[in-house]
């Protein structure tokens, strides 16, 4: 698929960052890019626009901005999962563990109902943690999760078995090793 290539191409690999021995995937230059841009979400739409979707549930940051755009292309709302401490209203909190240490994600209690049909968007998936606690937190609501989606999927990581062992079924654009 020559659009998946054009998009793959857009993403920069940054040797030891955070840490040495860690290849960072950055997709500001994917971002950056209109082309790459415009090619994600008429992907995203092509995949989704049939299955009745009512929110797309992004994950902060990186996921904010994929689940707004797609949002405006279904027609549908925007769901924000976030860290911990920063949505002001009653919520649902689930915390994952990260390479060391702990992070929590939360999701304010209302903002989904047993009648949404829910996409998770995320930038990457590489152990699946992070998508894993939002899943869990949309559940959590009553509404169906359709599928976890990202624009990058690790495979050398375990991280597409769990989302898949947890009943979710999972979608990523392209693929590193
Ligand atoms: P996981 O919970 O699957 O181990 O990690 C995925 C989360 O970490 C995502 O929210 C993603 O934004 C972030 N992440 C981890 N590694 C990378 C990377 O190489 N590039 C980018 N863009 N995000 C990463």
């Amino acid at each position: 698929e020559p659009r998946i290539a054009y998009i793959r191409d857009t993403v920069t690999s940054i040797q030891d960052y955070p840490k040495p021995g860690i290849i960072f995937r950055d997709i500001t230059s994917t971002l950056a890019d209109a082309k790459a841009l415009h090619l994600i979400l008429d992907l995203l739409t092509e995949r989704y626009q049939d299955k009745g979707l009512t929110q797309i549930a992004g994950i902060e940051a990186r996921g904010f901005i994929f689940a707004a755009a797609l949002a405006d292309r279904l027609n549908c709302g925007v769901t924000l999962v976030r860290k911990q401490g920063k949505l002001p209203r009653a919520v649902h909190s689930q915390a994952y563990s990260l390479e060391y240490g702990n992070d929590t994600l939360e999701l304010h209690k209302d903002a989904l109902s047993s009648t949404d049909k829910v996409l998770l968007v995320d930038d990457l998936l590489a152990t699946g943690g992070t998508m894993c606690a939002a899943a869990e937190l949309v559940q959590r609501t009553q509404a169906e999760v359709i599928e976890a989606a990202f624009l990058i999927e690790l495979t050398g990581l375990p991280g597409r078995q769990r989302i898949e062992q947890s009943g979710v079924p999972c979608y990523a654009i392209c693929a590193y090793d």
